[in-house]
């Protein structure tokens, strides 16, 4: 299986917040891309784009064989930071463009027409190949669509069975912006969620797999579950060959319990 652009972002993607010990973070990297997986996520925030770069470098896939998004920080969006800190990221991780870069948050240094011109400037000169946002709700969105002269290609939030965002992902569809989903995993919560226990057990499976093919499954949605050792790698890659049938689906739908994990003081909701 080899990444091919025109088909989007690949549904399955490894995140890397919190892996920041340097060999660790570069070994689930190159494990993950050497195993299969055809798309990475990190951000500036993370502090490790030179160790996930350091296993890109590990690995045996070439650069356009995958899919590679990274992240703005909040304090680094007036136009010129923009400019100069994305320059700094390619760096760190080895490669003279990424896939997707996004907008980390709609907060603290953004201003739509200032940080998004610079975001434009990027995809024209073919350093980025996609512009993105994250944790945008729908106004932020139709700002961003009113300034961007590139197309908002997708919007990263988070999105499980314990938050499954319809009204975004309805207005995803509808804008044919694809979602990224983070914390797929509610990070850690989905093990303990009885409909969950009761599917997984059905195919024998894990909490896990449910959680990322029930995410997979929906329209326009790829998801980015974070995994550091090898064994969780595994775990999640085998998600891809996990069918849920429609009452699977209906029973993650009615599950009644809904919790938001990532909620920093900044967040626009
Ligand atoms: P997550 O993916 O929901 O959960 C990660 C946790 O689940 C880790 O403790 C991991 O342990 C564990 N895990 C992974 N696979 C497992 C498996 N198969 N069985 C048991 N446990 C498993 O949480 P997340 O890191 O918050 O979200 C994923 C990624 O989304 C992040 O890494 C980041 O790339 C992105 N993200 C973006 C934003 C944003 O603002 N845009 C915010 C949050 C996250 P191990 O590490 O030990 O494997």
């Amino acid at each position: 299986m080899t990444y091919d652009a025109s088909d989007g972002i690949p549904k399955l993607g490894l995140g890397t917040w919190q892996n920041t010990d340097g060999a660790q973070c570069a070994n689930s990297v190159k494990y993950a891309l050497d195993l299969g997986y055809e798309h990475i996520d990190t951000a500036q925030a993370y502090d490790n784009e030179e160790h996930v770069g350091d296993g890109i470098a590990e690995s045996s896939v070439a650069r356009e064989d995958f899919f590679l998004a990274t992240k703005v920080w909040i304090d680094n969006l007036s136009h010129d930071d923009v400019l100069e800190t994305t320059e700094a990221s390619l760096e760190k991780l080895g490669t003279d463009y990424v896939d997707l870069l996004y907008v980390h948050w709609p907060a603290r240094e953004y201003d739509a027409e200032e940080t998004l011109s610079a975001f434009d400037q990027l995809y024209d000169e073919g350093t980025i190949e996609h512009v993105g946002v994250s944790n945008f709700e729908p106004e932020h969105l139709e700002t961003a669509q009113e300034v961007l002269d590139a197309p908002v290609f997708a919007n990263q939030v988070e999105m499980h069975p314990l938050l499954p965002q319809d009204e975004l992902h309805t207005y995803a569809k509808e804008n044919d912006i694809q979602l990224v989903a983070y914390s797929p995993l509610a990070r850690g919560e989905v093990f303990d969620v009885p409909e969950l226990n009761e599917i997984a057990d059905k195919h024998d499976a894990s909490e896990a797999q449910v959680s990322l093919a029930w995410l997979m499954q929906r329209e326009n949605v790829a998801t980015i579950p974070k995994a550091t050792g090898e064994d969780h790698i595994e775990d999640n890659f085998a998600a891809l060959d996990l069918e849920l049938d429609d009452e699977d689906v209906a029973k993650i739908d009615d599950i009644d319990r809904k919790e938001r994990e990532v909620d920093p003081d900044f967040a626009p909701w």
